[in-house]
């Protein structure tokens, strides 16, 4: 269907049952795809397709999808989304530290991995229409013109350093920070190796936004990796 107004998906994928299943599942839900089963072809694939989302394996039989996020970035800031069976967490670090998205491992749901889409397509259209003066979640509000937080409508007192932290994690609802992504915008490239810090202060957002800060819905931890905003 040329010319549609539906959404575009590239999935890149070199197992043809996961591709097939991909495929399926993309098209249940009114999306338009393509696939392509090694990293030339979704190079090329990418260039002429112009794809609003990319389902993404890894380890492709002519290359690294590494690369392909090199590549891709140089040109398109479209969400990119890992669907790969490594599970070291070094290798999601390396992926997300180079423009990917988010990381889902291999053997996923189809649910999962539709809700994780959602999100991801929500987030690239919002970017256009700007940065958000006034965030919601659960029964927390954030007014980023005043600088207030409130919660169930009482005021919550915020340090300046947890306001960055917060900033930084609520600006791309669903995206997968990486602790140096994170710590960088907060502290400055000089603190790096300081993921204590970090987590002692998503402890104190925790302890101010969540209902039950050990069970936390919004500030979620991928563990070794980083944080994840939920709305
Ligand atoms: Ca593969």
């Amino acid at each position: 269907m040329m010319g549609s107004n539906r959404v575009r998906i590239l999935v890149v994928e070199d197992e043809l049952d996961i591709q097939r299943l991909l495929r399926t599942a993309f098209e249940s839900q009114e999306f338009e795809v393509q696939d392509a089963s090694n990293l030339s072809q979704a190079l090329t694939r990418a260039a002429t397709f112009h794809p609003d989302l990319i389902v993404l394996d890894l380890g492709l039989p002519d290359g690294d999808g590494l690369t392909f996020i090199d590549q891709f970035r140089a040109w398109s800031q479209a969400p990119i989304l890992i669907v790969s069976a490594r599970m070291h967490e070094a290798d999601k670090v390396k992926a997300l530290d180079r423009g990917a998205d988010d990381f889902l491992s291999k053997p996923f749901g189809l649910g999962e991995l539709l809700a994780r889409v959602r999100v991801q397509l929500r987030r690239g259209s919002k970017t256009e229409s700007g940065m958000a003066t006034r965030l919601e979640f659960g029964d927390v509000v954030v007014d980023f013109q005043q600088r207030t937080v409130t919660k169930a409508g009482q005021p919550v007192h915020i340090t300046p350093t947890e306001y960055r932290l917060l900033t930084a994690l609520t600006r791309a609802p669903g995206k997968m920070l990486t602790q140096n992504t994170l710590m960088k915008e907060v502290w400055g490239p000089h603190l790096q190796n300081s993921s204590h810090y970090l987590r002692i202060y998503v402890g104190h957002l925790r302890r101010k936004l969540e209902n039950d800060p050990s069970q936390p819905r919004h500030l979620m931890t991928e563990t070794g990796v980083g944080y994840r905003f939920v709305k």
